[in-house]
């Protein structure tokens, strides 16, 4: 078996692959015995003129000349992983992806964890983030952060990962199992959009029950004693509990999570990035990035990923939603945030993404929730008591201008935007390197400015700390049977790396 890289096909060109393959590696086509695509990204260099580049496994007989693209395949095997002995059923504290990995990786080993969720089930949660974005109305338990599923359930689903390792393919073919297009594994950039993820989540959770776990939502983990280095009880609504093992994977928004539990573990700081989110007509985006000759039911709505430097700071857009809506994603009282989110069809009038700067001690100085407490003093400038979780929002000139709009450009973002100068809501430090972002973003895509709007803040973009853990055993350092995973430990971050370390982390516990 081969691996041939690098096939670059017009995606206009309707000619058989095999064909291609055949005139890159000069093979004949009857040396070509099966051909399996095993990712296809889309090569946007020459706009208009867009390829697919396919790598590809596949059975070749006979001689043939060596090609630096043309390699032996060899799978990659099973990472040894630490293994620890356990005789109760693990407790996992968060549904989130590494929540609910962590669950199906345990039920493949023989356990049957049981699973405790601040927030609420599906149906009953999208109730409340309804109401939050119609009404203004938030509950603090059952929000886009808060409740089955976790933070990714109101979002685009991108299901962006590095490589796919073991652990990594393992996830995406769970993904499958329980109702994600098969194309996932192959697309260089997958995703579910939100009424995907439902879906999955609900299939999940049916899959667990069924195999023994237990689901107990509305249930806030609120305490914990230890003793000797170990975990001895932790407290769900009040009542305490006694575990052998508890997974903790809360996420990166509890933060009367993180901070109860500072008391007794052992945590750090960790850099954040912060800014806002642009958003502009879905036609101007596809346009730029793809060329106006582009056939957008093949490719897709036109996606973006753009960096800058400044200075210190590197400058990027960050979980870019084509298709999208800007959302309202606050979890607490009197905070704004705001966040991405698409359906799968990815049909919404609007692209966006969080174009953010890189921060460091200098803006928020030093102490385990140094990072946390400027995220959350962002949020509560950006807070408007008259016009409640309502963004404050710039067309993109005017802020570059200091100005502030007169109109602002028609935008997804509910319940509203109220009109607002972003310059009063950064540092100096931190404005002139979005703006110097978002001239080089222009040079990339004339118009990117004169057609953006700003909707701000944009702060959650990963965990604020991290929760030390052993490299090789995953426990929290000095508690040997407390496991924090996920985006919450501050060791992932997105949907599919917070997914395979909780997967990852399920596989070290055997009876
Ligand atoms: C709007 C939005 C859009 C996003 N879009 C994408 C995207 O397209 N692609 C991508 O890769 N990532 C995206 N992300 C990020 C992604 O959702 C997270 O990286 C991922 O969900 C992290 O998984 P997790 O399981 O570690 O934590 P979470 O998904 O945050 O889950 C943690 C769970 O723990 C629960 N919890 C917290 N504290 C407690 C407690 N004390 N007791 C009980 N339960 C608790 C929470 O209610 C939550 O359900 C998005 C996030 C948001 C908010």
């Amino acid at each position: 078996m081969f691996i041939a890289r690098n096939i670059l096909v017009e995606i206009k060109d309707k000619r058989d692959l095999k064909e291609h393959i055949s005139k890159k590696f000069n093979l004949a086509s009857e040396q070509i015995e099966s051909i399996e695509i095993i990712r296809r990204s889309i090569d946007a260099r020459k706009r208009g003129r867009l390829k697919f580049n396919y790598t590809v496994l596949c059975e070749i007989s006979g001689n043939f000349k060596s090609h630096p693209e043309l390699v032996k395949y060899s799978p990659k095997p099973a990472p040894k992983l630490f293994k620890k002995k356990i005789i109760n059923n693990p407790l996992i504290i968060g549904t989130g992806p590494a929540g609910l990995f962590a669950a199906l990786s345990l039920v493949e080993q023989g356990f049957s964890p049981i699973l405790f969720e601040r927030g609420k089930e599906i149906v009953d949660r999208n109730k409340d983030v309804m109401d939050f974005w119609e009404n203004s109305i938030l509950n603090p338990e059952s929000n886009v952060q808060f409740g089955e599923g976790g933070a990714g359930t109101f979002s685009d689903g991108k299901l962006t990962s590095r490589g796919k390792d073991f652990f990594t393919s393992n996830v995406f073919d769970l993904l499958i199992k329980f109702g994600a297009d098969p194309d996932i594994k192959v697309n260089a950039l997958p995703h579910l959009g939100t009424d995907g993820l439902k879906k999955i989540v609900l299939n999940i959770r049916k899959y667990l029950i069924e195999n023994g776990c237990e689901f107990h939502f509305n249930s806030k983990f609120e305490d914990i004693k230890s003793e000797n280095g170990r975990v001895t009880k932790i407290k769900i609504n009040g009542s305490w509990l006694e575990s052998e093992t508890i997974i903790l994977a809360i996420g990166n928004g509890a933060r009367d999570t993180y901070r109860m539990l500072s008391e007794s573990i052992r945590m750090e700081s960790k850099p954040l990035a912060i800014g806002f989110r642009i958003e502009h007509p879905i036609d101007f985006i596809n346009q730029a990035f793809y060329g106006k000759n582009t056939d957008f039911n093949v490719s897709g709505a036109a996606t973006y990923r753009l960096t800058a430097k400044y200075k210190e700071r590197g400058i990027y857009s960050f979980c870019m939603c084509p298709g999208g809506k800007v959302i309202a994603a606050s979890s607490g009282f009197g905070q704004v945030v705001t966040n991405g989110m698409s359906y799968s069809l990815r049909d919404n009038n609007f692209s966006n993404s969080a174009i953010v700067a890189t921060l460091n001690e200098n803006d928020y100085g030093t102490g385990i929730f140094a990072a946390m407490d400027f995220q959350e003093t962002l949020e509560k400038k950006c807070f408007n008591p008259d016009l409640p979780y309502h963004a404050p929002s710039q067309n993109a000139e005017d802020y570059l201008n200091n100005t502030t709009s007169k109109k602002v450009r028609t935008n997804s973002y509910r319940p509203a935007i109220y009109n607002a100068n972003l310059n009063d809501f950064f540092s100096k430090s931190i404005n002139s390197a979005l703006k110097a972002g978002l001239y080089k973003f222009e040079k990339t895509a004339p118009g990117f400015i004169k057609n953006g709007v700003l909707i701000a803040p944009e702060t959650r973009t990963s965990a604020p700390v991290r929760i030390l853990r052993d490299r090789e055993k995953f426990n929290s350092i000095g508690l040997d049977n407390f496991y924090p995973i996920g985006e919450g430990s501050g060791y992932a971050g997105g949907i599919i790396s917070s997914a395979v370390d909780g997967y990852k982390v399920g596989k070290i516990f055997q009876k």
